[in-house]
């Protein structure tokens, strides 16, 4: 049988630290230490390589250009491996799985984020458990050779999610993460489950193509009970703003003043795109359906369906980085799903 090969990238998180042995702080562990953690990394059936970030960083302090530092390494590495593992840290992994999923277009092989919850240098840690079963699924191959799941996804616990449907839930259990709006593309039991109709497959013969500009000029205005003009107002004013994410109520209400509407509809005449995304994690956004929302269909603001925030965040930096100068574009393609991020009815 062929020996299969996968490239881990280390960004860095949780799952990169260490307790030190005399101080019992914790520490970034350096790529030597890793290996003797994880001993199962020298098997014989997979060959691994390994390339790390120096310096290692918290997820919190990943940005676009983390992103573009990643598609690149997949983009430039792609003939080379059957597949991919990132290791971030968990706090902004959605985004950037989401980023990478708009980024790295026509993929046909597994890009597959983990992490964990503790420390890999840790007695209880998720971190070995979690690895090991991103590097199966990153290598999983059909008797054709094919990929079997070939999405950015995320792996933790025991559910390999699409990427871009995902959503960190917790900061406390080994399951952190979850895909609302999307069954799971993968469980792990004592085997791997593959769920192939649920599978996003491009045209395997269409070569990958890199994405990498970005405008980062998006903002995210969520209602609540009591907001005030003023506030809208300026965040709607924001010099250079192209695109707000408008969190809206339930199946995507908002409160009928008229200022509300007035301010949006100023803003939307400016050519700011504005896309309505409930605040419910389940569930999608339907216009029209209470007449607390015809105001937002009147005054020009479109559709997010079931999409996650992080995936909106993302899809619009890159529609607008992608097609700076055609609005248009960006709105036809907000409401199409690109790689299976949202559900259109
Ligand atoms: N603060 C860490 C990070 O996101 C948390 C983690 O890795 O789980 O980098």
């Amino acid at each position: 049988m062929k020996q299969k090969s996968v490239l881990i990238v280390f960004t860095g998180g949780t799952i990169s630290m260490t307790q030190d042995p005399e101080t019992r702080a914790l520490r970034p562990a350096s790529m030597e230490e890793f290996k003797q953690l994880v001993p199962e990394l020298n098997a014989p059936d997979i060959h691994v390589d390994m390339l790390s970030f120096s310096p290692l960083i918290d997820s919190s302090d990943v940005n676009p250009e983390i992103w573009k530092r990643l598609a690149e390494i997949v983009y430039n590495n792609y003939t080379k491996y059957d597949g991919f593992v990132i290791l971030h840290g968990t706090d902004t992994m959605a985004f950037s799985a989401s980023a990478l999923s708009f980024m790295l277009e026509d993929l046909n092989k597994p890009v597959v984020f983990t992490g964990s919850q503790l420390p890999v240098g840790v007695r209880r840690s998720d971190a070995k458990e979690n690895l090991l079963t991103a590097i199966e699924i990153a290598t999983a191959q059909d008797e054709d050779g094919d990929a079997i799941v070939p999405e950015v996804g995320i792996f933790f616990e025991d559910r390999f999610f699409r990427g871009n449907r995902t959503t960190k839930k917790s900061a406390e259990r080994f399951a952190a993460f979850n895909s609302y709006n999307y069954e799971p593309l993968a469980e792990a039991g004592v085997h791997i489950r593959y769920y192939p109709g649920r599978v996003h497959y491009n045209d395997k013969h269409k070569p990958l193509r890199l994405r990498t500009r970005i405008n980062e000029n998006v903002a995210i205005l969520k209602l609540f009970p009591g907001i005030s003009e003023q506030v809208v107002r300026a965040i709607l004013n924001i010099p250079g703003l192209r695109a707000v994410v408008l969190e809206t109520y339930g199946a995507g209400n908002a409160p009928s003043d008229k200022w509300l509407f007035d301010a949006l509809k100023e803003a939307i005449d400016r050519g700011i795109i504005i896309v309505n995304k409930t605040q419910c994690f389940v569930g999608a956004v339907e216009m029209g359906r209470y007449e607390t929302s015809l105001n937002l269909l009147s005054a020009g603001v479109i559709s997010g369906y079931d999409i996650t925030t992080e995936a909106l965040v993302t899809k619009l930096m890159y529609l607008l980085g992608e097609n700076e100068d055609h609005p248009e574009v960006v709105k036809v393609l907000l409401q199409r799903p690109l790689c299976g991020e949202m559900t259109i009815d």
